[in-house]
């Protein structure tokens, strides 16, 4: 592997070399003054894996917090995992997202935004059918009688309950793994008890969601996974 990397010699630097990866993915090496340049190229040599798995984890991160292109080899997810993507345009072939073999396939013009639409469509089909269940199902068990389901296109706001309780939830909620989508389910629908955020309120979600916490930190670690 052949590594360019830019060297920073200081005179304040005593003894170590040290690396670090800069934000635009570039080598960069801090060395004392005096440092020889084939020690330099040494030390370099001997952190070739460590640069490399960087490097690479740089640029998943770069990857995952991008804006989709709806095109073949992108993933997508649904309830928690991720399917690959096949893209493409029949003209004689309905348009639109089919979920089959754990693979989405695509059929739509080569146009971004079109494509988008398409997908969107799919996850609000999927939303509508599957918290419609799933919403009836937590309302029986906590017996808590809710005004209606709305599906949104929140992009932060995954749930919501008015003030006469209906409920809405995002479509993007699809892309979270079903227990997250449960706890979601059941902080709406304590709302319908409790109308705020107060103690009272959390302690009515962790009667029936003991780990609401690990699924709250899922949604601040995950945010990427639903850009669509
Ligand atoms: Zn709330």
């Amino acid at each position: 592997m052949n590594i360019t990397y830019t060297v920073h010699r200081s005179r304040k630097r005593k003894k170590t070399i040290s690396l670090q990866i800069g934000n635009n993915s570039e080598v960069i090496i801090s060395a004392p003054y005096f440092t020889p340049a084939d020690e330099i190229n040494r030390f370099v040599e001997e952190k070739q894996d460590w640069i490399s798995k960087a490097m690479q984890k740089r640029s998943q991160a770069l990857h995952l917090h991008k804006e989709k292109e709806y095109v073949t080899g992108e993933t997508f997810y649904y309830l928690g995992q991720s399917y690959p993507l096949e893209a493409r345009f029949e003209p004689l072939e309905n348009t639109g997202v089919i979920f089959w073999n754990n693979r989405f396939f695509l059929n739509c013009p080569a146009e971004r935004e079109m494509r988008k639409y398409h997908f969107a469509l799919w996850y609000k089909k999927k939303a509508k059918e599957y918290l419609n269940v799933r919403v009836e199902h937590l309302s029986r068990e906590t017996n808590l009688q809710h005004g209606g389901i709305r599906i949104t296109s929140a992009r932060q706001r995954w749930g919501s309950c008015s003030e006469d309780n209906s409920l809405a939830f995002s479509f993007r909620l699809m892309m979270a793994p079903p227990e997250v989508i449960d706890y979601v389910i059941i902080h709406e629908l304590m709302h319908i008890r409790q109308k705020n955020h107060s103690s009272k309120f959390w302690n009515l979600v962790v009667e029936h969601t003991p780990d609401y916490k690990t699924h709250r930190r899922w949604f601040r670690d995950n945010n990427h996974q639903f850009i669509l």
